[in-house]
């Protein structure tokens, strides 16, 4: 059977030449990067080249800026809650949106619990924040605005550059969650008055268990790991010289690859065109132009995102859901919940999102197996008939 991954938003299969530049570090490069001698030189060096690595792929001023940490989900933790405390003698006020990564919705009711106070913005039918509404949500207290690039289940870009400039005027430090938006858009930290940003190894087929965050020289962070002075004493614990390698490389690959992105977005719409020619009752969530172009979160009226993904999967084609099963209770999606969503589709959406593997045959194999699924479903679906 034709295996089809459609769910790259959620991990990628890590390149080979990833996987080539690592494999010595496993070996015969096994110093310590703090070693002075010639068995950890080699591993300092392997690092620093690797900074530099995704520095360029961020487009930052300076390498240093770039500390590497186990992921997306600490990248987050580290910026906001370092950023929260060390500035907490001049604000207790944090800024966030209502259709974050739970990496930092968690955080943000987290800090709530410790006294701090969070603002989380709501977002328009195509999950795009209001900048009226965040200019009103600033206060002196507020320290720290952090939205996301875009989002991970729609692919919803935000309004990066003007978040920036509305934070930079009242002096407020900027950090947004670019796991998604890394390796798919093409921008420069430097020019954009963004402060701190996190990625993700393994969401730009790297490696998992590595990511960055870019910290822009002078920005006030207190670590949340401590220990040794690693990391410009703002992480530490030995490092993963592997993994940072690995990251490195996949930086290198994902800058030279961008313009690549363009196809994967050809291949998405031609799946929308080839679903929707044969399917009614098709919903597209997210913004129909200012989205990541991997990403198609499309809902089928009246069903049930989980039952279209199951059967997907028997004919061999990953994908996954919008909304996340908590305890075997279905839970709709925040992120769907958020964009105002009708009841009849915040259950049956399903998040196609493509990579750099994918094929057209692979799309044809989706348009061919798609509809007599819905058709099947549609027709033991009580609440179909009723609502036509
Ligand atoms: C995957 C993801 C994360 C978490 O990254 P990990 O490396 O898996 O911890 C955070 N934010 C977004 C938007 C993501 O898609």
């Amino acid at each position: 059977m034709r295996r089809v991954y459609l769910d790259n938003n959620a991990t990628t299969r890590m390149r080979e030449e990833v996987l080539e530049a690592m494999l010595p570090f496993y070996k015969d490069v096994y110093g310590n990067a703090s070693s002075i001698h010639q068995f950890g030189r080699p591993a300092r060096k392997a690092i620093d080249a690797a900074r530099i690595q995704v520095a360029e792929l961020l487009g930052a001023a300076r390498p240093e800026e770039i500390i590497f940490t186990s992921g997306g989900t600490e990248s987050d933790n580290f910026a906001i809650r370092g950023v929260m405390q060390a500035l907490k003698a001049k604000g207790n006020h944090v800024i966030t949106t209502v259709i974050e990564h739970h990496a930092v919705l968690n955080t943000c009711k987290a800090l709530e619990k410790y006294g701090y106070k969070v603002t989380f913005l709501g977002v328009d039918k195509y999950g795009v924040i209001n900048l009226e509404e965040l200019k009103r949500a600033i206060s002196n207290k507020t320290t720290l605005v952090t939205i996301m690039y875009a989002n991970n289940e729609v692919g919803t870009i935000e309004p990066i550059i003007e978040i920036g400039k509305i934070a930079k005027a009242e002096g407020i430090y900027f950090h947004t969650d670019a796991v998604q938006a890394v390796g798919k858009l093409d921008f420069a930290v430097k020019d954009m008055n963004i402060d701190l940003l996190s990625i993700s190894g393994h969401k730009i087929y790297g490696p998992k268990g590595i990511g960055a965050l870019y910290i822009k020289k002078g920005t006030k962070i207190a670590p949340q790991i401590l220990g040794g002075h690693h990391e410009m004493a703002k992480r530490a614990g030995t490092e993963n010289v592997a993994g940072i390698v690995g990251l490195g490389e996949a930086a290198r690959l994902a800058k030279r690859d961008i313009p690549d992105e363009s196809r994967i977005k050809e291949l998405r719409d031609y799946l929308y065109k080839g679903i929707t020619s044969s399917i009614e009752d098709i919903h597209l969530n997210g913004h129909p132009e200012n989205r990541l172009p991997n990403t198609l979160n499309v809902s089928f009226t009246y069903l049930e995102g989980e039952s279209i993904i199951l059967n997907l999967d028997m004919e061999g084609i990953a994908a996954s859901t919008g909304s996340a099963c908590t305890s075997g209770t279905l839970e709709p999606s925040h992120v769907l919940t958020a964009m105002g969503l009708d009841a009849v589709n915040t259950q049956g959406s399903v998040r196609f999102s493509l990579g750099r593997d994918n094929t057209k045959e692979d799309m044809d194999y989706v348009i061919g197996v798609l509809p007599p699924i819905i058709k099947r479903l549609r027709a033991m679906s009580p609440l179909y008939e009723k609502g036509k």
